[in-house]
């Protein structure tokens, strides 16, 4: 990338956009809600079982300015959700201040492991164990989503919950593609353990984006 390009995108002016869809929000609280989705590419934290892999090189996703990007959401939702790709790679202050603006709800889904930047009306915190949240996020999160992929996911989704707010809601997530292993055993240990509640990957069942 020419070094202006990267101020650009340094500076939260332009950022690497992987695609931009409005669909249904699959997961968690918003479950069911009709949303505009803006994943911006540039990941680090590796997880094995992501299904997003083409967004971690930001290269390959290119600059864009963000008033394209808010001129596209203002059509389509009054609920946007940001997601990657780790978001907060970047600094998210002038996207955020510009769809609010615009008077939309602004949503986001990150691992948490970058400085919280931006203004968010819903602040999906979803934990990896490869690259923990910054201590500042944990209060701030609104709902915690843990992926569950096996057995030792439940002690870490512990460690988790220890750490955000009482308001927070916590969910438990079967990774889909261990999903026929682990439903079952995320069932059972919600049921022992009702602070928890149960999300899945809806949007997948419904066969949308
Ligand atoms: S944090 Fe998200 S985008 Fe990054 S590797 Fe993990 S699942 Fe994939």
């Amino acid at each position: 990338m020419k070094q202006e390009l990267q101020q650009l995108v340094d500076r939260g002016e332009f950022l690497p956009l992987m695609e931009e869809f409005y669909t249904i929000q699959g997961e968690g609280y918003y479950k069911g809600t009709a949303a505009y989705f803006i994943r911006i590419g540039g990941c680090d934290v590796g997880c094995h079982w992501c299904d997003v892999k083409e967004s971690w090189n930001a290269d390959l996703h290119p600059p864009t300015k963000i008033s394209k990007i808010v001129g596209n959401a203002v059509k389509y939702s009054d609920t946007i959700v940001v997601t990657g790709g780790e978001p907060l790679t970047w600094d998210m202050t002038l996207l955020t201040s510009q769809l609010k603006a615009n008077g939309l709800k602004v949503h986001i889904e990150t691992s948490g492991a970058y400085k919280l930047t931006g203004t968010w009306d819903w602040i999906c915190l979803s934990p990896k164990k490869l690259k923990s949240p910054t201590n500042e996020i944990y209060l701030k999160a609104d709902e915690l989503k843990i992926i569950v992929y096996n057995m030792n996911d439940f002690k870490f989704a512990e460690e988790q919950a220890s750490k955000v707010s009482d308001k927070c809601i916590l969910y438990l997530q079967p990774e889909w593609s261990n999903r026929d292993k682990m439903i079952p055993e995320i069932v059972d240990y919600v049921m022992k353990n009702p602070k928890w509640k149960v999300s899945l990957q809806t949007h997948k069942y419904l066969n949308i984006p």
